[in-house]
């Protein structure tokens, strides 16, 4: 059994992405109901059965927001690769303590920019004020795209289902 099913809160909004065997459990233990269907048919000693593709959840879960993970990568994304103290948009971008660590700063979104060199040299081991720079905008945690986490499995057609669900009231 392979294949991957999506799973729907109560409210039809995506939740995770689950595999057969956990699939068919929740739908034999009346928690979820088949919504869609791949076309794989499991066969046992006894019986068969059609896979799911897209399951729902009887009750709705609650589920807290996904939050972004704190990398480098992220804080140049958040960033648009835009030097946040002169705006340049640079591919050697560095990633700056705004309240320097050894200040006591911490390694949180809401004090890590992405700062081209020139800026990072100049800044230093300084705070903006001592350095004289100045933010172009005040860093933030961004929000995770929960839909970033299933349009990859959207390149298997076999999961071409999932396309109604997934784009459900979203602009
Ligand atoms: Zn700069």
């Amino acid at each position: 059994m392979n294949g991957v099913v999506l799973v729907l809160n109560q409210d039809y909004e995506p939740l995770n992405v689950t595999n057969l065997p956990r699939a068919f459990r929740l739908v034999f233990g009346a928690k979820a109901e088949i919504l869609e269907y791949d076309h794989q048919v499991i066969r046992t000693v006894s019986r068969e059965f059609h896979a799911p593709s897209v399951i729902r959840l009887q009750h709705r879960v609650h589920r807290p927001r996904p939050r972004v993970k704190l990398t480098r990568r992220e804080v140049f994304a958040r960033d648009r690769h835009t030097c946040q103290y002169c705006g340049r948009v640079a591919n050697d971008l560095t990633l700056d303590h705004i309240l320097p660590r050894h200040r006591g700063g911490s390694h949180t979104w809401d004090n890590l920019v992405a700062a081209c060199k020139p800026c990072n040299h100049r800044k230093g081991g300084k705070t903006p004020e001592e350095a004289r720079v100045r933010l172009l905008r005040p860093p933030f945690e961004p929000r995770s795209d929960l839909y970033s986490l299933f349009t990859p499995y959207l390149a298997d057609e076999r999961n071409e289902a999932w396309r109604n669900y997934l784009f459900l009231g979203r602009n």
